[in-house]
């Protein structure tokens, strides 16, 4: 479904990402785990459109959209829940939630999907005029993945869904990937909770100084005596 191919990213002279190509198959959780500064999330960013390669490509079912822009790769079905608070603090619940749906037309599926986010996240429902940014970390967390689902995307990018939550939450978030993707939703995500994300994952990928140095299965992740040592604080 989602084919990034040889793909760098420079910030003027610094490269962020080297060389880097990952899949996502349609139906599947991805994850991509790596220290602080791998690049993890100038990867998300660079397939949701807001940052640009300075060499490879990447493509939506084959297509390229290398080129297209974040809006654009929206419609196509791609949506990215940001890393940390990144909802629009002086906008309501509910328009930041009607943000996430803009440039649809489809009034019945929209009402379907917000009856989805407020059946995944009761607490937004209670605290729809809220002001996004007075709501607590955990919340605004939510509100950002609810946000992302508003656009009924096809694959689904979240930068970090558990940071800064409290373990009660951490599950919780978990427990709405998966089930997000049993609802149909291709994932793509990027955690420091590597546990958690490869035992959620059907397959991960390691990403150091920019470069992929490890692929398999989530399980076969969780086996991995470096990767324990290195990601799961078990030596
Ligand atoms: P973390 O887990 O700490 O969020 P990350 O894996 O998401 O890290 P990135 O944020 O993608 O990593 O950063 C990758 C590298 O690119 C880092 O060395 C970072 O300092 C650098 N970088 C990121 N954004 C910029 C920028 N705007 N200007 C210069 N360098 C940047």
């Amino acid at each position: 479904m989602l084919e990034i191919k040889d793909m760098s990213i420079h910030y003027g002279r610094i490269q962020a990402i080297d060389g880097l190509s990952i899949t996502v198959e349609e139906g599947e959780v991805v994850t991509l785990i790596g220290a602080n500064g791998a690049g993890k999330t100038s990867t998300m960013r660079a397939v949701a459109g807001l940052l640009s390669l300075s060499h490879g490509s990447i493509l939506l079912e084959g297509e390229d959209i290398t080129k297209l822009k974040g809006h654009r790769r929206v419609q196509r079905g791609i949506s990215l829940a940001p890393e940390g608070r990144g909802i629009f603090p002086a906008m309501t619940v509910m328009e930041n939630l009607d943000m996430g749906a803009y440039g649809r037309r489809d009034k019945a599926g929209i009402k379907e999907d917000l009856d989805r986010v407020f059946d995944l996240f009761p607490r937004i429902k209670e605290r729809l005029n809220q002001k996004g940014g007075t709501m607590s970390g955990g919340e605004q967390q939510m509100l950002a993945i609810g946000r992302a689902l508003m656009s009924r995307p096809r694959i689904l990018l979240l930068d970090e869904p558990s940071m800064g939550l409290a373990p009660q939450f951490i599950r919780q978030v978990f427990t709405i990937i998966r089930q997000v993707n049993e609802q149909g939703t291709t994932v793509l995500l990027v955690e420091q909770n590597a546990n958690q994300a490869l035992a959620l994952a059907d397959r991960a990928y390691v990403l150091e100084t920019g470069q992929i140095t490890n692929a398999g299965t989530g399980q076969e992740m969780l086996a991995n005596p470096a990767i324990k040592e290195a990601y799961l604080g078990v030596a």
